[in-house]
């Protein structure tokens, strides 16, 4: 049959569109080698007919991201729309600052943005390309900030963060991965229990803090504020005393694992996430409270996803201390009365907005139409602390409490934490220059943040002249008192 190139083309299962296909079909130069024709499935209905279906085997199914081949659909079905690189206008007022993948930006190649990553994916699990140190660094040089997940998720169901995640873990099932600098930072954390391989006493900032022996809920801390924000833990204390709660620390608190399972090192980070969650049951404790982004979504998250549980099942409630604190200030059990003379904005971390959606292992099938069987609500970034965020800012008494442009899931991150910083210090640095131009456009003065990490960084990199510096949420809390 010849192709008539003034026909309308559509993809219905009319007998000329199946010729058609056929034709096409054998010209390999247009298909390529693994191009397979779809059979009509004959129990929905003949050829042309408006019930026709083609025909689709269902396939086993796992979100696992310890074998990448699990996410090939997804990355197979990416259709390089770039939507994950752009925020869309309906979210984004104008058209200054409305990137959302700080890699694609800073590389300015879309090898770097998911698109590429995806093209990346499916050519090394069809053995079409192999591992070079580039492919490496692009798969690495990305914070696995979430961002383009849910932005895909908006018109496709496809998983993207766990189709990065699932390659990382690849890159070192493989053996081309850790990178010189992440396996440096995994070697501290295994020999010494935190990140910077320090031997000094990591409660040093809860001397003078009222911390109960015994107490249902537990403080879990983490390394950057133990060791580098030792003010953050004491003004989180200070709020649990304020609210009346009463909250014990573990004994021999130890790095949860966000960067090793960021990196995608699945048997010791299996191996923190079990140790972690055993020295949390032991301590009797039934709600675990973070200050750390980073750390939140490690425990309600992360560590599930590494153990194959819901994060329902963990055996212990995770809450940040925004929740508790925003909840209080509703209830008018907190009033903030001290008033703040500063043009203030919230910094939607990742690891508090889009990427902390609680956990449910998944096992089913695929097919038809991509369809999966039995059906999974998605994780699209929807428990994000967007609203206690506000709530605590909103309570500010005298603070000129205003937004970033790029707000909510949609915020961009600054490649402060997963580790992205340890191995890629000038992504680092550009993405967080790029922040602090919106903030400096916007006339902010004060970030606040509640991830440390990102704190850090905007402090590190802001340029004195500009007037801007960036706060932990518990620190403006404790200062508005
Ligand atoms: S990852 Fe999703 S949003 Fe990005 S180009 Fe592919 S289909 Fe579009
Ligand atoms: S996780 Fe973030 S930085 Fe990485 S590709 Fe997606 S949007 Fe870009």
């Amino acid at each position: 049959m010849a192709i008539d190139s003034n026909s309308r083309f559509d993809m219905s299962s009319s007998k000329a569109n199946m010729e058609l296909a056929k034709d096409i079909a054998k010209d390999k130069s247009l298909t390529g080698a693994r191009y397979k024709l779809s059979e009509l499935d004959p129990e929905y209905g003949p050829m042309g007919s408006s019930h026709a279906r083609f025909k689709t085997p269902r396939t086993p199914l796992e979100f696992n991201i310890e074998d990448a081949s699990n996410f090939k659909y997804d990355m197979d079905h990416c259709i390089k729309c770039k939507g994950c690189y752009w925020v869309e206008h309906t979210y984004n007022p104008g058209v200054k600052f409305n990137v959302r993948c700080p890699s694609n930006l800073f590389n300015d190649f879309d090898a770097y943005g998911a698109m590429g990553k995806m093209r990346i994916g499916v050519g090394l699990l069809e053995g079409d390309i192999e591992w070079t140190p580039s492919l490496v660094n692009i798969l690495y040089s990305c914070p696995l900030c979430g961002a383009c997940d849910v932005a895909c998720k908006r018109n496709l169901d496809l998983e993207i963060e766990l189709s990065l995640e699932s390659l990382r873990v690849k890159a070192v099932q493989d053996g081309v991965a850790p990178l010189p600098a992440h396996k440096s930072a995994v070697d501290k954390i295994l020999e010494t229990g935190n990140i910077y391989g320090s031997k000094e006493d990591r409660k040093a900032w809860a001397k003078d803090v009222k911390v109960a022996d015994k107490a249902d809920v537990l403080y879990y801390v983490g390394d950057n504020t133990s060791f580098k924000n030792p003010q953050i833990a004491q003004a989180t204390a200070t709020i649990l005393n304020k609210l009346g709660i009463d909250f014990m620390l573990l004994d021999n608190e130890k790095n949860e694992g966000n960067v090793v399972i960021s990196i995608g090192m699945m048997d010791e980070a299996k191996k923190i996430a079990k140790e972690t969650v055993d020295a949390i049951k032991a301590s009797g404790a039934t709600t675990v409270v973070c200050s750390d982004a980073e750390v939140y979504r490690t425990l309600k998250a992360d560590i599930p996803k590494v153990l194959n549980i819901a994060t329902a099942d963990l055996g212990f409630k995770v809450v940040h201390i925004m929740e508790l604190a925003a909840k209080a200030i509703e209830d008018g059990t907190l009033t903030l009365t001290t008033p703040i003379d500063s043009r203030i904005a919230y910094h939607d971390a990742s690891s508090v907005s889009r990427l902390c959606d609680d956990w449910t292992p998944y096992k089913g099938e695929r097919g038809w139409m991509g369809m999966i069987y039995p059906g999974q609500r998605r994780r699209r970034g929807r428990q994000g602390l967007y609203k206690e965020a506000r709530t605590i800012m909103a309570a500010v008494p005298g603070a000129d409490n205003t937004e970033f442009i790029r707000i909510r899931e949609n915020a961009l991150d600054i490649c402060a934490g997963r580790g992205t910083d340890i191995a890629f210090p000038a992504l680092t640095k550009f993405a967080t220059e790029k922040r602090l131009e919106e903030a400096k456009y916007l006339g902010i003065e004060t970030i606040v943040s509640a991830d440390p990490q990102c704190r850090d960084a905007f402090n590190t990199y802001a340029d004195p002249k500009d007037g801007v510096k960036a706060i932990d949420i518990t620190e403006l809390i404790v200062a508005a008192l």
